[in-house]
């Protein structure tokens, strides 16, 4: 997973799928490949934790970092033309995330700063030893994603937004390509990802703290629908049950206690 966050033909060595599109993993996701689709008699995990990154696995939003230090003043409100309709969540913060002009190692403080919960590997170990496969889903960058997830020793799945970091053009964020989850709106569509494992008869739960997260928030039971901040908001608005959260790993023990 290391040279993720490269797409595009010809950049980065990338392998194609055979249909000349991109390919950025070296294969498709654990619990994909392990699943009814590919090997129909192979034990795999019978229970999926599709997870939010920015907020959910972290304190921070990478966003909402780089809006306090790393973004110039003046910019234009491309998140006022994305309410607009002018613009889509993804066209906004790749425009802001591309008026970066700070340096790599400037931003990259910046990443560290938005709080992983320090637990993450030893929760990740807790839920696979109890039959619980775990892939985050991001409207962010997998750029960031993967610095922290590298630092913490930790190997997942993640549907997100490629992008690479280039001085003085600022973090570059592309939409997926030869993903099965594409969404012109966010790049990712989460709900896919859970309708997906829904479908070959996964129990799924999900975990989020945002807008973007709603629409696959109100697909799993309600046992298994944990949310925070901006989703547990909308979740209480729609009287919709939810387990609340402060921390990642918190969702690991709910789980492990069920
Ligand atoms: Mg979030």
């Amino acid at each position: 997973m290391g040279s993720t966050g490269r797409v595009g033909a010809g950049r980065g060595g990338a392998a194609t799928d055979g249909s000349g599109r991109p390919d950025r993993r070296a294969g498709p996701p654990s619990w994909y490949t392990r699943g009814m689709i590919h090997h129909p008699d192979a034990p795999g995990p019978t229970k999926l934790l599709v997870s939010d990154f920015d907020g959910t696995m972290t304190r921070d939003d990478f966003y909402k970092l780089a809006a306090e230090s790393l973004l110039p003043p003046g910019l234009p409100d491309y998140w006022g033309e994305y309410r607009d309709g002018r613009m889509t969540h993804f066209q906004a913060l790749r425009a802001y995330f591309a008026a970066i002009r700070a340096d790599e190692a400037t931003v990259r403080r910046t990443v560290e700063r938005m709080g992983l919960d320090p637990n993450l590997k030893e929760a990740v170990s807790r839920l696979r030893g109890d039959g619980w496969d775990v892939v985050v889903t991001s409207a962010g960058c997998e750029w960031y994603i993967r610095i922290l997830l590298a630092e913490a020793g930790v190997d997942l799945t993640v549907w997100s937004n490629p992008g690479r970091f280039v001085a003085g053009e600022g973090l570059l964020m592309e939409p997926p390509t030869g993903s099965p989850f594409e969404s012109p709106e966010t790049g990712v569509d989460k709900a896919a990802v859970v309708r997906a494992a829904l479908d070959r008869g996964l129990a799924v739960a999900f975990a989020g703290d945002g807008f973007p997260d709603a629409e696959a928030a109100r697909l799993v039971p309600d046992g298994l629908r944990f949310a925070r901040g901006d989703l547990a908001a909308v979740l209480r608005n729609e009287g919709r049950p939810f387990r609340p959260f402060d921390r990642w790993s918190q969702i690991a023990e709910m789980l492990a206690a069920r």
